[in-house]
């Protein structure tokens, strides 16, 4: 059940500040402290307009992943900084990322870095925290192995992505166990890449592995997945359809499953009453690759929507994906909509 009915949460991500886009491509001009300082800076900045739409729930926004070492990639060892994409010109997509090549044994000594990030989340808002009579919950985000593994180039030792997946594993389990150790109480594993890959692989085969990810941390915080088609670029990748994933992906040992519903229309909302019977479900509700601005009366008919196939206290509100690929304005116009918008349909509930 949602900690509280018709709650409103985030998938990790929020644009980066202009200033913060300059500095992540001319981080040599800064030192090691004026970095630290670029970081906090920029968490402030994402807390204080999540703060401003009044979420249920905030992330430090993925502020502070400025480039490869500061990012997941840069945490783990055996793996080199990215190949060269293999297409540089034309429209902007994935496929203008290169893939990291594996060179050795893959170990992440040092975590993932989602730890410090979240220690730095809670250093930044304790003040207003001990200040206010309630403050949102603070979520952090972790890659899932499968996702994670996508970037990466097999190789001899790692001859596929699902040796690859294996490999990661452990890494992230440790990196969620590390999190509610340090006072996490609610974690997304995003899983992305399972739910566009899902129509051409064995959806159980995901299953087993997003649950041997999850296991040490399993009742030991709120747990949630997301699931989107992939928003790079503000392209998708995968075969929009929610179809193949269920019900095997109800067998996921979790929480709350986020599903990505505006960009689609809404179709396939159905799929939220199965995911309800077992789990809670976010709904996807504010399109993150359109520059419409939602206004709260869409929001509210679409809750509206959404409440014809699952209870309120199974329901939570979020954007289709992160907000990283949509302009600041625009999301925190979308933000502050979708909250006005879920108080509308609460108030007359
Ligand atoms: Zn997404």
């Amino acid at each position: 059940m949602q900690p509280r009915p018709l709650r409103t949460t985030v998938i990790g991500s929020y644009p980066f500040p202009s200033w913060l886009e300059f500095a992540s491509q001319n981080l040599g001009q800064f030192g090691r402290d004026d970095i630290a300082e670029i970081q906090d800076d920029a968490v402030v900045c994402a807390v204080n307009d999540q703060l401003a739409a009044g979420l249920d729930v905030i992330t430090d926004g993925e502020q502070t992943r400025l480039d490869f070492n500061l990012s997941f990639y840069g945490y783990i060892e055996g793996i080199e900084l990215e190949a060269a994409p293999p297409r540089r010109f034309g429209p902007p997509a994935h496929d203008q990322r290169g893939k990291h090549p594996v060179t050795g044994e893959l170990r992440a000594p040092r975590g993932l870095g989602v730890v410090e990030e979240f220690k730095r989340l809670q250093r930044l808002t304790a003040h207003a925290k001990a200040a206010a009579a309630s403050f949102p919950t603070l979520k952090a985000s972790v890659p899932g192995p499968y996702t994670l593994s996508g970037r990466l180039l097999p190789n001899a030792q790692y001859p596929d992505r699902a040796a690859l997946t294996e490999a990661l594993l452990p890494i992230v389990r440790a990196e969620l166990s590390a999190l509610v150790a340090a006072g996490c109480t609610e974690i997304t594993v995003d899983e992305p890449s399972m739910s566009c890959y899902a129509h051409r692989e064995d959806p159980s085969k995901f299953v087993d592995v997003f649950n041997r990810t999850v296991e040490p941390v399993v009742g030991k915080c709120r747990l949630s997945t997301h699931l989107c088609f992939g928003n790079y670029k503000a392209r998708a990748v995968g075969l929009r359809r929610y179809a193949p994933m269920f019900p095997a992906f109800l067998d996921f040992t979790l929480d709350e499953i986020h599903v990505e519903m505006a960009s689609r229309e809404f179709s396939e909302l159905s799929i939220i009453a199965q995911i309800a019977k077992r789990r809670d479900v976010a709904v996807g509700i504010i399109d993150v690759k359109s520059y419409y601005i939602e206004t709260p009366e869409d929001i509210a008919a679409r809750v509206r929507q959404c409440l014809e196939h699952a209870p309120a206290d199974r329901l939570s509100f979020a954007p289709d994906c992160g907000l990283s690929q949509t302009a600041r304005w625009a999301a925190k116009r979308k933000l502050a909509a979708m909250v006005a918008g879920v108080e509308l349909v609460r108030k007359s509930l």
